[in-house]
């Protein structure tokens, strides 16, 4: 029987955001430890879990090292990465022998210290367990280079945006490591980094040119059994690394040189496509609210208002234009605000309360002047109930509901949350069924839930710290001839 050993330390890091990612931020999102890592993702909808349901099929063992993670903020700090890094490899070296190692990593953290920060995890834990399998799961705006696939063995990210297929990227990694393990399957990889840097609302995997470079990995892996996983990562483009930027990351059975060929085309194929990968037009504030409105006005909803910009929850931007106009049945979820919360506390239920929300940000416009009734206070904490990560913990902390009137409300969380599905607004109490307008914080990951009940769908860029437009931002460590924004394009 195999025992495998299985750890996730995971972080999408934007290096523009001021504040730190720190200790803290992984202890309050929860860090698990041991057994209860594996405890705490049976049955979520999440690459660990994809990594328990395939080792129990095939009756192998396992031991759980950490589990750490938390929501975007700025560089993780040097004590957080040497923490939990440190942390996964002694749950390694704690758990005796082992016969292979899962890791759910994320390729978008950022460290200052080091550089390739999931290369280096891979690293230390190679030290404890010396030569065996180790995989390595990836989110598909993971930022990585030649050295991961150096100190990998076998690299699986998932493929969907929104990640609905975390779990099966999981599992894919699993099954894997058994045949590996069975001496089945010889994991075999190449890497090619076209060199383009996208806007996240550009990368969404139901819509060209993404579904282009699939199906291109798909022709291949029917011409050859051989081609087993093909990660095509588009990458986090708010973090200035120097592995910045797309990649290619293709696990053969075997085959270097068939790797490098269809990690060759793949990439070249990017390239083919960079500007409609790297376009830039979305609606601002105002035209989205013009839009919303007469849409709305001719009988098409909800309409959904994906403010891709926000980065920090707070933007006042894309609502302050919606009630300039009048708009009336409007949500929006959420307003990242722990003060405003706070003073809803005091006001009590059902006070009426005249206050400044949000705009605190480096790029959110300015606060949010409003006086409406406290319509809901409480735990803003919910399960994820849409496709993606079904089942899993969303955290909201001390939360409350401004009724504004006209049917407008507005959820203030104490921390910044991406809505992903009605969970998102029933959990505080909002009836979902009646709002004509919704407006979210994200890019694409909404999609997956909310195309299927949107009368239309905007792409708003408000704007804010996640723009589409990647020049505005002041870049310093990315590669020089990443397309269109690295030092050799920008002239
Ligand atoms: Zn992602």
């Amino acid at each position: 029987m195999f025992r495998i050993g299985i750890g996730s330390f995971s972080h999408e890091t934007h290096t523009f955001l001021d504040k730190l990612t720190t200790i803290e931020d992984f202890e309050t999102s929860g860090v698990a430890y041991g057994d209860d890592l594996i405890e705490k993702n049976r049955g979520v909808r999440n690459y660990v879990c994809g990594f328990i349901t395939g080792l129990e099929r095939h009756g192998a063992s396992m031991v759980g090292s950490v589990g750490a993670g938390t929501g975007v903020f700025g560089w993780v700090t040097g004590d957080a990465f040497d923490k939990y890094a440190n942390a996964l490899a002694d749950g390694f070296r704690d758990a005796g022998k082992l016969d292979g190692v899962l890791l759910a990593l994320h390729g978008g953290m950022a460290v200052r210290e080091y550089p390739k920060p999931e290369a280096e995890i891979v690293r230390r834990v190679r030290a404890v367990v010396g030569d065996i399998p180790i995989f390595v799961t990836l989110d598909l705006h993971a930022n990585e280079d030649q050295e991961l696939t150096d100190v990998a063995d076998g690299v699986f990210a998932c493929m969907e945006f929104p990640h609905t297929d975390t779990m099966e990227t999981g599992l894919a990694a699993a099954e894997c490591m058994i045949a590996t393990l069975k001496g089945e399957f010889k994991p075999t990889m190449a890497i090619q980094k076209p060199g383009i840097i996208s806007p996240a609302v550009r990368q969404w995997t139901k819509a060209a040119p993404m579904t282009v470079f699939r199906s291109r990995a798909d022709e291949w892996r029917l011409r050859d059994k051989d081609v087993h996983y093909v990660s095509i990562m588009p990458g986090f483009p708010y973090a200035d690394v120097p592995d910045a930027g797309a990649s290619v990351i293709v696990l053969t059975n075997n085959n270097k040189l068939l790797a490098e060929t269809v990690a060759r085309d793949i990439s070249a194929l990017m390239w083919e496509l960079r500007e409609t990968l790297a376009h830039k037009k979305v609606l601002n504030a105002a035209e989205a609210a013009d839009k919303a409105i007469d849409l709305v006005s001719k009988g098409i909803r909800p309409v959904v208002l994906g403010d891709g910009s926000d980065r920090t929850g707070d933007n006042t931007l894309v609502m302050r234009e919606l009630l300039n106009r009048g708009a009336r049945n409007v949500g929006l979820a959420t307003m990242h605000d722990r003060d405003a919360v706070n003073k809803l506390e005091q006001a009590g239920l059902g006070a009426k309360v005249s206050l400044a929300l949000g705009g605190w940000g480096q790029a959110s416009g300015e606060p949010l002047a409003v006086t409406g009734t406290v319509a809901w206070l409480g735990d803003g904490d919910y399960i994820a109930t849409g496709p993606m990560g079904t089942g899993g913990k969303n955290l909201c902390g001390p939360s409350a509901v401004l009724d504004l009137g006209n049917g407008n409300q507005i959820i203030v969380t104490s921390f910044n949350h991406q809505v992903r599905d009605d969970a998102g607004f029933r959990h505080f109490g909002v009836d979902f069924d009646k709002l004509d307008i919704m407006v979210l914080r994200s890019r694409v990951h909404f999609r997956a839930y909310y195309e299927t009940i949107a009368g239309e769908i905007l792409e708003v860029e408000a704007p804010g710290m996640g723009p589409v437009d990647l020049s505005v931002l002041d870049y310093k460590y990315i590669p020089a001839d990443a397309f269109p924004i690295g030092r050799n394009w920008r002239k």
